[in-house]
């Protein structure tokens, strides 16, 4: 028997359910699909990331025990693509683990029913997440809205041990596959190694060296307190289950804390599950009707890193030459976007999904909505961030700040705004204004 393993969002060998079902089936074509309607509106980051991360996915399966041609790579409408590379090879069944978002569950369906008409079977096994988005629900099967319930809810509902890498696979190869592009790299870009190995590295070396002082780290955006493994979890590098299996064994408040951290992603991700219009729409209805400014040359500085507010430049300069940002840091930019230059959340939500290379729909949409305030267990409105006292509150020695604001590398204050484009003050009396405008 021959069957597909359609790599997605689990760029990865071990602990992958899917994989495993595949290779019980016999003989295996290892198949990604170069998707234009996803591949095309990311930016340089996100993409240069993700051919490197199949790349290295593409060597771990050629140095497997069998040689094989590698991770075979087709382009174009996985509705069209899928069935063709099935037929080809004479599969019979095809398998993923399943995807939760807007896009890839819509996909999955069209092309499940494409897959149906000749007979092939699309199985869904295991999903991006430790539980998967849908399963933690109330006792009357109602959706949890607020974080800490859901959180409990997820800590009892468990999860599986994590599972090995299959052994002894035969892999398949097509007669035609598409090269991974390769595009020409600035030299101010600098990302993350990609690929499940690089993933276990970053996570052992986190586990021996950071994890127990995570709790008191990982608001500090100047020290290297974070794991930073947000990115080999987007793309699946390495499975949330595979981490929790590793702090289960440490009683540290870090390792708790930290793990706190992986419900959060799976609350969004069950959240954008039960709601899916909340990708591009308000979880709270009511903040559409407020006044909003039209995006303009503000925004422009904004994304640029030129809003005179040292912070807020940092950040989005961290961001435009890594394609990281500090959590911390997200958090007071997003603020200052929408509070103090009256953006939707929208426009900074698109801006962060096509530069992160960790950029998630359901995490970033959902995070932007929580610090803009209308989205699940808000905020209150009313708490407006100030760009310069979470500066020094957060980076006290300016380290953060005179690392990605060059300009300010020695200044004697660097968190002292320098040409700032707003009064905060101001901006942050506006914002109020507006909110009680729609409270009313
Ligand atoms: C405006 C805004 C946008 C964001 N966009 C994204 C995004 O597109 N993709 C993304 O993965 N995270 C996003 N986050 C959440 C968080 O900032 C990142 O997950 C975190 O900074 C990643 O760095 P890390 O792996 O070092 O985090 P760590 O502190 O080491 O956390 C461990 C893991 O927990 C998860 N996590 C931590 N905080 C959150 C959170 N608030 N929501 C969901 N998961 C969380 C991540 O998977 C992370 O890798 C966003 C936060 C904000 C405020």
């Amino acid at each position: 028997m021959t069957a597909v393993m359609w790599f997605r969002r689990d760029l990865r060998l071990a602990d992958n359910p899917a994989l495993v079902d595949a290779a019980a089936d016999g003989e295996v074509l290892p198949l990604f699909v170069l998707d234009p309607a996803l591949w095309g509106p990311s930016g340089l980051p996100r993409k240069l990331y993700l051919g490197d991360s199949l790349r290295a996915l593409d060597g771990a399966l050629r140095d497997g025990p069998r040689n094989t041609g590698g991770l075979q790579v087709v382009r174009g409408d996985p509705v069209r693509r899928v069935v063709l590379a099935a037929r080809e090879v004479g599969a019979t069944r095809v398998h993923v683990a399943a995807d939760f978002g807007p896009y890839g569950s819509a996909r999955d369906r069209a092309v499940e029913q494409a897959l149906a008409e000749h007979g092939i079977e699309l199985v869904r096994t295991g999903s991006p997440y430790a539980v998967a988005p849908g399963r933690v629900t109330k006792a009357d099967g109602a959706p949890y809205a607020v974080f800490t319930p859901f959180s409990r809810a997820w800590t009892d509902h468990g999860w599986r041990p994590p599972i090995d890498a299959p052994n002894r696979v035969t892999y398949l190869t097509l007669q035609e596959t598409a090269e991974v592009p390769d595009r020409e790299r600035p030299d101010a870009l600098s990302l993350p190694q990609a690929g499940e190995a690089a993933a276990v590295r970053r996570w052992r070396t986190f586990l021996d060296e950071r994890i127990d002082r995570y709790q008191d780290d990982r608001d500090k955006p100047g020290v290297a307190g974070t794991s930073q493994m947000s990115v080999h979890l987007k793309w699946g590098e390495i499975h949330p289950r595979t981490m929790l299996a590793d702090l289960a064994r440490r009683r540290s408040r870090g390792a708790a804390t930290y793990r706190t951290e992986l419900a959060w992603r799976e609350f969004y991700a069950d959240v954008l599950h039960h709601r899916p219009e909340t990708a591009r729409e308000y979880l709270r209805g009511e903040y559409a009707a407020m006044a909003y400014d039209e995006p303009g040359d503000q925004l422009d500085r904004w994304r640029r890193g030129r809003t005179g507010f040292p912070i807020v430049d940092a950040g989005m300069r961290q961001l435009q030459q890594t394609g990281w940002m500090h959590n911390r840091v997200r958090m007071i930019v997003a603020s200052f976007l929408v509070k103090d230059l009256h953006v939707e959340w929208q426009h900074g939500a698109r801006h962060f999904m096509q530069h992160l290379v960790d950029g998630d729909l359901a995490s970033n949409q959902h995070s932007w909505q929580w610090t803009a305030g209308c989205g699940t267990d808000a905020a209150p409105y009313f708490r407006v961030f100030n760009p310069v006292s979470q500066g020094r509150k957060f980076d006290p020695d300016g380290a953060y700040v005179r690392r990605w604001v060059p300009e300010l590398a020695d200044v004697a204050d660097p968190h002292e705004p320098v040409d700032p484009i707003v009064d905060h003050a101001e901006e942050r009396r506006e914002a109020l204004a507006r909110w009680e405008r729609i409270r009313s």
